[in-house]
């Protein structure tokens, strides 16, 4: 079984991120790997348990988004690559999927390919489908569980309104939800094995494709509109008295 899982590299959710002359800033907040990708690489992992292979991490992004590659390979997977290249600019969700797609072709013989189900910065969650309809292969998305038959796989699909089981035939791409268990913690050997570990870069030469054209552009990015806050704090010489007092004012509200 070959699966590849896509991982991005986003600032940390602690970050406030906020918009500078049009462009998000978020500091010197850390940047993480997007922890939806985390539950991804947890399920490639399980699958690679399951039934064998290798998993490979591939992130696009800058030099630094190696740390998001490494925290995949800490947590197990086999090998990870990085494609970067000075001619990616203003990407959108389309040319991004354009680029995994091509990354999939490339790495070859891919049989599985993983997704968290959206990045905690750009938030779209489109990414998976977008590339899946390039491959010309199934969209499992929100896949809560994965059963594999010879070339037939399962899906248990969970979203708010209930589960959803759907079929489909290898190659696929999935996107994935939290039903696969907390992420594993990287092991001691796992971390020193991915502090070691020689990760290539491929450009969009060693892809063979030029840098695709967006067709989402952003011309402005700006701050939400400042919201008046009245704060109140409620007091009483007794939790019943305070808790009465706050019941009043939420009727008062129409909350409750
Ligand atoms: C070089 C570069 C330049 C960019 N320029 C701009 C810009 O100018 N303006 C702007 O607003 N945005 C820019 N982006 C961000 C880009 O638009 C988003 O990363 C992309 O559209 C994905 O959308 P999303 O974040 O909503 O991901 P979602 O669709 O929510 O992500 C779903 C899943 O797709 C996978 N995925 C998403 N992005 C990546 C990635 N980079 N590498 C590996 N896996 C991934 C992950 O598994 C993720 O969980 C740029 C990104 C790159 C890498």
């Amino acid at each position: 079984m070959k699966i590849v899982v896509f991982v991005k590299q986003v600032p940390d959710s602690a970050a406030k991120v906020t918009a500078e002359n049009g462009q998000a800033a978020w500091g010197d907040a850390p940047m993480v790997i997007n922890p939806w990708d985390e539950y991804a690489v947890e399920a490639a992992l399980q699958q690679k348990e399951a039934h064998g292979g290798t998993v490979t991490a591939i992130s696009i992004g800058s030099e630094n988004a190696k740390e998001a590659l490494k925290h995949a390979l800490a947590m197990g997977a086999d090998d990870a690559i990085l494609v970067s290249d000075p001619a990616l600019k203003n990407l959108d969700t389309q040319a991004i999927a354009r680029l995994l797609a091509a990354i999939v072709q490339k790495v070859g013989g891919v049989d599985m390919a993983f997704f968290g189900r959206q990045a905690i910065d750009g938030d779209s969650g489109l990414t998976p489908a977008q590339t899946a309809r390039l491959l010309g292969w199934p969209a499992l998305t929100l896949a809560a569980s994965i059963k594999l038959e010879g070339s037939t796989v399962t899906v248990e699909r969970s979203f708010e309104e209930g589960r959803q089981i759907v079929r489909a035939n290898l190659p696929a791409v999935f996107s994935l939800v939290k039903d696969f268990g907390e992420p594993r913690y990287p092991s001691f050997m796992g971390i020193r094995k991915a502090s070691k570990a020689e990760i290539p870069t491929w450009t969009l030469n060693d892809l063979g494709i030029a840098a695709p054209t967006p067709a989402v552009s952003w011309p402005t990015l700006s701050n939400p509109p400042s919201r008046e806050v009245k704060c109140e704090f409620i007091t009483g010489s007794s939790a019943q008295e305070i808790a009465e007092k706050l019941a009043d004012k939420l009727i008062a509200e129409k909350v409750l």
